[in-house]
Protein backbone atom coordinates (compact mmCIF):
# COMPACT_ATOMS: atom_id res chain seq x y z
CA UNK A 1 0.00 0.00 0.00
CA UNK A 2 1.05 3.65 -0.60
CA UNK A 3 1.27 4.12 3.18
CA UNK A 4 3.32 0.65 3.65
CA UNK A 5 5.66 2.32 0.82
CA UNK A 6 6.11 5.69 2.67
CA UNK A 7 6.73 3.60 5.53
CA UNK A 8 9.62 2.11 4.10
CA UNK A 9 11.14 5.09 1.83
CA UNK A 10 10.58 6.95 5.88
CA UNK A 11 12.82 4.37 7.33
CA UNK A 12 15.79 3.73 4.99
CA UNK A 13 15.71 7.45 5.25
CA UNK A 14 16.21 7.61 8.66
CA UNK A 15 18.50 4.89 8.42
CA UNK A 16 20.45 6.89 5.94
CA UNK A 17 20.23 10.03 8.09
CA UNK A 18 21.07 8.09 10.99
CA UNK A 19 24.46 6.63 9.14
CA UNK A 20 25.09 10.00 7.92
CA UNK A 21 25.05 11.46 11.64
CA UNK A 22 27.35 8.34 12.89
CA UNK A 23 29.83 9.14 10.37
CA UNK A 24 30.16 13.00 11.04
CA UNK A 25 30.34 12.36 14.76
CA UNK A 26 32.86 10.28 14.50
CA UNK A 27 34.69 12.47 12.12
CA UNK A 28 34.40 15.03 14.17
CA UNK A 29 36.05 13.11 17.16
CA UNK A 30 37.92 12.07 15.23
CA UNK A 31 39.47 15.25 14.31
CA UNK A 32 42.00 16.18 16.72
CA UNK A 33 43.84 12.77 16.44
CA UNK A 34 43.86 12.45 12.61
CA UNK A 35 45.98 15.85 13.27
CA UNK A 36 48.42 14.39 15.44
CA UNK A 37 48.96 11.42 12.91
CA UNK A 38 48.84 13.48 9.81
CA UNK A 39 45.94 12.28 8.42
CA UNK A 40 45.76 15.58 6.74
CA UNK A 41 48.10 16.35 3.54
CA UNK A 42 48.85 19.54 1.31
CA UNK A 43 47.83 18.98 -1.82
CA UNK A 44 49.59 21.88 -4.08
CA UNK A 45 48.20 23.27 -7.76
CA UNK A 46 50.62 25.14 -9.88
CA UNK A 47 48.77 28.44 -11.10
CA UNK A 48 51.30 29.40 -14.36
CA UNK A 49 51.14 32.73 -16.23
CA UNK A 50 51.11 32.27 -19.95
CA UNK A 51 53.11 35.70 -21.04
CA UNK A 52 55.55 34.63 -18.40
CA UNK A 53 55.84 31.32 -19.99
CA UNK A 54 56.80 29.95 -16.01
CA UNK A 55 55.17 28.98 -12.70
CA UNK A 56 53.66 31.83 -10.19
CA UNK A 57 52.90 30.20 -7.37
CA UNK A 58 50.44 27.55 -5.85
CA UNK A 59 47.56 26.82 -4.41
CA UNK A 60 47.63 24.38 -1.25
CA UNK A 61 44.13 22.56 -1.52
CA UNK A 62 43.76 20.00 2.28
CA UNK A 63 42.92 16.52 1.73
CA UNK A 64 42.22 13.88 4.22
CA UNK A 65 43.40 10.53 4.24
CA UNK A 66 40.84 8.43 6.69
CA UNK A 67 41.85 5.06 7.92
CA UNK A 68 39.57 2.66 6.01
CA UNK A 69 38.06 4.96 3.90
CA UNK A 70 40.89 6.64 1.77
CA UNK A 71 41.01 9.64 0.50
CA UNK A 72 37.24 11.77 1.22
CA UNK A 73 35.50 14.23 -0.70
CA UNK A 74 36.29 17.39 0.77
CA UNK A 75 32.30 18.27 0.55
CA UNK A 76 32.23 15.58 3.20
CA UNK A 77 34.32 17.43 5.92
CA UNK A 78 35.12 21.08 4.85
CA UNK A 79 31.39 22.00 5.52
CA UNK A 80 31.34 19.73 8.89
CA UNK A 81 34.51 21.13 10.33
CA UNK A 82 33.13 25.05 9.52
CA UNK A 83 30.29 24.10 11.32
CA UNK A 84 31.72 22.76 14.60
CA UNK A 85 34.67 25.55 14.91
CA UNK A 86 37.15 23.17 13.56
CA UNK A 87 38.21 24.36 9.95
CA UNK A 88 40.76 27.27 11.87
CA UNK A 89 42.66 24.72 13.62
CA UNK A 90 42.79 22.50 10.34
CA UNK A 91 43.82 25.91 8.42
CA UNK A 92 46.59 27.05 10.49
CA UNK A 93 47.74 23.48 10.25
CA UNK A 94 47.56 23.40 6.31
CA UNK A 95 49.48 26.87 7.48
CA UNK A 96 51.86 26.08 9.01
CA UNK A 97 53.11 22.69 6.45
CA UNK A 98 53.30 25.24 3.57
CA UNK A 99 55.73 27.44 5.72
CA UNK A 100 57.72 24.26 7.10
CA UNK A 101 58.39 23.81 3.38
CA UNK A 102 59.10 26.95 1.97
CA UNK A 103 61.39 26.68 4.48
CA UNK A 104 62.82 23.23 4.39
CA UNK A 105 63.29 23.89 0.00
CA UNK A 106 65.54 27.94 0.94
CA UNK A 107 67.28 25.58 2.84
CA UNK A 108 67.88 23.40 0.05
CA UNK A 109 68.85 26.23 -2.32
CA UNK A 110 65.69 25.29 -4.35
CA UNK A 111 63.41 27.69 -6.03
CA UNK A 112 60.66 29.11 -3.84
CA UNK A 113 56.90 29.49 -5.02
CA UNK A 114 54.78 31.66 -3.59
CA UNK A 115 51.78 29.57 -1.87
CA UNK A 116 48.22 30.60 -1.14
CA UNK A 117 45.77 29.36 1.30
CA UNK A 118 42.40 29.32 1.86
CA UNK A 119 41.14 30.50 4.58
CA UNK A 120 37.50 29.58 6.25
CA UNK A 121 35.26 33.20 7.04
CA UNK A 122 34.76 31.55 10.40
CA UNK A 123 38.11 33.20 11.85
CA UNK A 124 36.88 36.45 11.25
CA UNK A 125 34.68 36.08 14.21
CA UNK A 126 37.59 36.90 15.79
CA UNK A 127 39.70 40.18 16.27
CA UNK A 128 42.58 38.90 16.51
CA UNK A 129 42.52 35.72 14.09
CA UNK A 130 45.64 36.60 12.34
CA UNK A 131 48.15 36.50 15.50
CA UNK A 132 48.53 33.08 15.13
CA UNK A 133 49.34 33.20 11.02
CA UNK A 134 52.06 35.83 11.76
CA UNK A 135 53.16 34.06 14.37
CA UNK A 136 53.75 30.66 12.66
CA UNK A 137 55.48 32.61 9.62
CA UNK A 138 57.62 33.86 12.27
CA UNK A 139 58.73 31.51 13.76
CA UNK A 140 59.89 29.58 10.18
CA UNK A 141 61.08 33.28 9.17
CA UNK A 142 59.41 32.86 5.82
CA UNK A 143 58.97 35.75 3.43
CA UNK A 144 55.39 36.66 4.17
CA UNK A 145 54.94 37.88 0.72
CA UNK A 146 55.34 34.46 -0.91
CA UNK A 147 52.15 33.76 1.20
CA UNK A 148 48.84 34.53 0.19
CA UNK A 149 45.30 34.16 1.37
CA UNK A 150 42.20 33.26 -0.61
CA UNK A 151 38.81 34.06 0.91
CA UNK A 152 35.63 34.11 -0.85
CA UNK A 153 33.10 36.22 -1.57
CA UNK A 154 30.87 34.93 0.72
CA UNK A 155 32.81 36.92 3.50
CA UNK A 156 31.45 39.91 2.76
CA UNK A 157 27.90 38.80 2.84
CA UNK A 158 27.93 38.82 6.81
CA UNK A 159 27.69 42.57 7.45
CA UNK A 160 28.25 42.48 11.47
CA UNK A 161 31.79 41.07 10.43
CA UNK A 162 32.65 43.79 7.62
CA UNK A 163 34.89 46.05 9.96
CA UNK A 164 36.73 42.71 10.83
CA UNK A 165 37.25 41.96 7.23
CA UNK A 166 38.54 45.14 6.23
CA UNK A 167 40.82 44.90 9.73
CA UNK A 168 42.12 41.78 8.93
CA UNK A 169 42.86 42.47 5.18
CA UNK A 170 44.68 45.37 6.62
CA UNK A 171 46.58 43.65 9.06
CA UNK A 172 47.56 41.08 6.28
CA UNK A 173 49.12 44.07 4.28
CA UNK A 174 50.85 45.32 7.20
CA UNK A 175 52.36 42.18 7.59
CA UNK A 176 53.73 41.67 4.05
CA UNK A 177 50.86 38.45 3.19
CA UNK A 178 48.82 38.99 0.02
CA UNK A 179 45.05 38.33 -0.29
CA UNK A 180 43.07 37.10 -2.88
CA UNK A 181 39.19 36.91 -3.56
CA UNK A 182 38.23 33.22 -4.07
CA UNK A 183 36.02 32.07 -6.98
CA UNK A 184 34.35 35.26 -8.02
CA UNK A 185 31.52 35.38 -9.81
CA UNK A 186 29.93 32.09 -8.01
CA UNK A 187 27.52 33.66 -5.96
CA UNK A 188 27.02 37.17 -5.30
CA UNK A 189 29.71 38.47 -6.39
CA UNK A 190 29.76 42.45 -5.78
CA UNK A 191 31.74 45.39 -7.39
CA UNK A 192 31.66 47.12 -3.89
CA UNK A 193 33.94 44.35 -2.35
CA UNK A 194 36.34 45.65 -5.11
CA UNK A 195 35.47 49.53 -3.79
CA UNK A 196 35.75 48.95 -0.01
CA UNK A 197 38.44 45.74 0.22
CA UNK A 198 41.78 45.57 -0.85
CA UNK A 199 42.06 43.04 -2.81
CA UNK A 200 45.27 41.79 -4.35
CA UNK A 201 44.04 39.21 -6.93
CA UNK A 202 40.86 37.88 -8.46
CA UNK A 203 39.94 34.15 -8.94
CA UNK A 204 37.60 34.22 -11.63
CA UNK A 205 35.50 31.09 -11.31
CA UNK A 206 35.65 28.28 -13.25
CA UNK A 207 31.86 28.14 -14.16
CA UNK A 208 32.90 31.42 -16.69
CA UNK A 209 35.02 29.39 -18.62
CA UNK A 210 32.27 26.57 -19.10
CA UNK A 211 30.64 27.85 -22.00
CA UNK A 212 33.04 29.59 -24.10
CA UNK A 213 30.54 30.26 -27.02
CA UNK A 214 28.33 32.46 -24.90
CA UNK A 215 28.43 36.21 -25.68
CA UNK A 216 27.48 37.33 -22.72
CA UNK A 217 30.16 35.34 -20.67
CA UNK A 218 32.58 36.82 -23.05
CA UNK A 219 31.17 40.28 -22.42
CA UNK A 220 31.27 39.68 -18.81
CA UNK A 221 34.80 38.20 -17.98
CA UNK A 222 36.44 41.12 -20.34
CA UNK A 223 34.53 43.60 -18.29
CA UNK A 224 36.29 42.29 -15.08
CA UNK A 225 39.21 41.56 -16.53
CA UNK A 226 39.23 45.62 -17.36
CA UNK A 227 37.77 46.71 -14.29
CA UNK A 228 40.71 44.31 -12.02
CA UNK A 229 43.28 45.76 -14.71
CA UNK A 230 42.36 49.53 -13.54
CA UNK A 231 41.88 49.17 -10.26
CA UNK A 232 45.59 46.99 -10.06
CA UNK A 233 44.26 43.59 -9.21
CA UNK A 234 45.83 40.66 -10.78
CA UNK A 235 43.37 37.17 -12.08
CA UNK A 236 43.50 34.04 -12.31
CA UNK A 237 41.34 32.16 -14.19
CA UNK A 238 40.40 28.54 -12.42
CA UNK A 239 39.42 25.32 -13.78
CA UNK A 240 41.33 25.23 -16.99
CA UNK A 241 41.32 22.11 -18.69
CA UNK A 242 41.41 22.62 -22.38
CA UNK A 243 43.94 24.35 -24.94
CA UNK A 244 40.20 25.71 -26.39
CA UNK A 245 39.99 27.33 -23.02
CA UNK A 246 43.41 28.61 -22.45
CA UNK A 247 43.12 30.42 -25.45
CA UNK A 248 40.39 31.68 -24.49
CA UNK A 249 41.13 33.24 -21.42
CA UNK A 250 44.37 34.37 -23.47
CA UNK A 251 42.29 36.41 -25.80
CA UNK A 252 40.46 37.58 -22.81
CA UNK A 253 44.19 38.77 -21.83
CA UNK A 254 44.01 36.84 -18.33
CA UNK A 255 47.16 35.58 -18.10
CA UNK A 256 47.84 33.32 -14.80
CA UNK A 257 45.64 30.36 -15.21
CA UNK A 258 45.22 27.51 -12.92
CA UNK A 259 43.33 23.89 -13.71
CA UNK A 260 43.68 20.47 -14.69
CA UNK A 261 45.58 21.57 -18.28
CA UNK A 262 49.02 21.95 -16.32
CA UNK A 263 48.47 19.92 -13.40
CA UNK A 264 45.59 18.76 -10.84
CA UNK A 265 46.59 19.20 -7.31
CA UNK A 266 49.37 17.51 -6.24
CA UNK A 267 51.31 15.93 -3.15
CA UNK A 268 54.00 17.94 -2.02
CA UNK A 269 57.10 15.42 -3.14
CA UNK A 270 55.10 14.86 -6.43
CA UNK A 271 54.43 18.63 -7.13
CA UNK A 272 58.55 19.71 -6.38
CA UNK A 273 59.30 17.09 -9.18
CA UNK A 274 56.55 18.43 -11.27
CA UNK A 275 57.52 21.96 -10.98
CA UNK A 276 61.13 21.92 -10.69
CA UNK A 277 60.86 19.83 -14.33
CA UNK A 278 58.61 21.98 -15.90
CA UNK A 279 58.80 23.07 -19.28
CA UNK A 280 56.11 25.29 -20.67
CA UNK A 281 54.33 23.71 -23.47
CA UNK A 282 55.35 24.31 -27.01
CA UNK A 283 52.86 26.60 -28.80
CA UNK A 284 52.26 30.24 -29.17
CA UNK A 285 48.73 31.90 -28.41
CA UNK A 286 47.96 34.13 -30.67
CA UNK A 287 45.96 37.12 -29.88
CA UNK A 288 42.56 35.82 -31.70
CA UNK A 289 42.51 33.42 -29.30
CA UNK A 290 43.53 30.50 -30.98
CA UNK A 291 46.53 27.78 -30.97
CA UNK A 292 49.48 27.59 -33.39
CA UNK A 293 51.50 24.48 -32.64
P1 LIG B 1 38.81 26.39 -4.47
O1 LIG B 1 39.52 27.15 -3.42
O2 LIG B 1 38.11 27.15 -5.54
O3 LIG B 1 39.90 25.39 -5.03
C1 LIG B 1 39.99 25.01 -6.35
C2 LIG B 1 39.29 23.72 -6.59
O4 LIG B 1 39.14 23.59 -8.00
C3 LIG B 1 40.10 22.51 -6.16
O5 LIG B 1 39.21 21.47 -5.80
C4 LIG B 1 40.77 22.08 -7.44
O6 LIG B 1 41.12 20.73 -7.45
C5 LIG B 1 39.67 22.36 -8.41
N1 LIG B 1 40.17 22.47 -9.75
C6 LIG B 1 41.35 23.00 -10.12
N2 LIG B 1 41.53 22.95 -11.45
C7 LIG B 1 40.43 22.37 -11.95
C8 LIG B 1 40.00 22.05 -13.29
O7 LIG B 1 40.68 22.29 -14.27
N3 LIG B 1 38.78 21.48 -13.42
C9 LIG B 1 37.99 21.19 -12.36
N4 LIG B 1 36.83 20.60 -12.58
N5 LIG B 1 38.36 21.48 -11.07
C10 LIG B 1 39.56 22.08 -10.87
P2 LIG B 1 39.29 20.81 -4.41
O8 LIG B 1 40.68 20.54 -4.01
O9 LIG B 1 38.31 19.67 -4.48
O10 LIG B 1 38.75 21.92 -3.49
C11 LIG B 1 37.41 22.33 -3.56
C12 LIG B 1 37.14 23.44 -2.60
O11 LIG B 1 37.35 22.99 -1.27
C13 LIG B 1 38.13 24.60 -2.76
O12 LIG B 1 37.73 25.40 -3.83
C14 LIG B 1 37.99 25.24 -1.43
O13 LIG B 1 36.87 26.09 -1.40
C15 LIG B 1 37.76 24.07 -0.50
N6 LIG B 1 39.02 23.83 0.22
C16 LIG B 1 40.09 23.07 -0.07
N7 LIG B 1 41.04 23.18 0.87
C17 LIG B 1 40.55 24.05 1.77
C18 LIG B 1 41.05 24.60 3.00
O14 LIG B 1 42.19 24.34 3.44
N8 LIG B 1 40.23 25.48 3.66
C19 LIG B 1 38.98 25.80 3.19
N9 LIG B 1 38.24 26.67 3.90
N10 LIG B 1 38.51 25.30 2.08
C20 LIG B 1 39.27 24.44 1.36
MG1 LIG C 1 40.88 28.60 -3.22
MG1 LIG D 1 38.83 28.91 -6.14
MG1 LIG E 1 36.34 27.61 -7.61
Amino acid sequence: SQTAKEAGKCAFYNCEVAQKQQREREMNNRFVQALADEEFQVYLQPKVSLQQRKIKGAEALVRWDYPGRGILPLSEFIPLLENSGKIQALEKYIFERVCRWLKQREGEKKKLYPVSVNLSRSHFAREDFMEDFIRIADDYRVDKSLLKFEVTETLFLEHAHLSRVEEGIRIMHEQGFLCSLDDFGSGYSSFTMLKDFDIDVLKLDRSFFLDLHSEKARSIIACIQELAESLHIKTVAEGIETQEQLAYVNSMHCDVIQGFYFSRPLPLKEFETWADTFVFPDFEINMCGGVNP
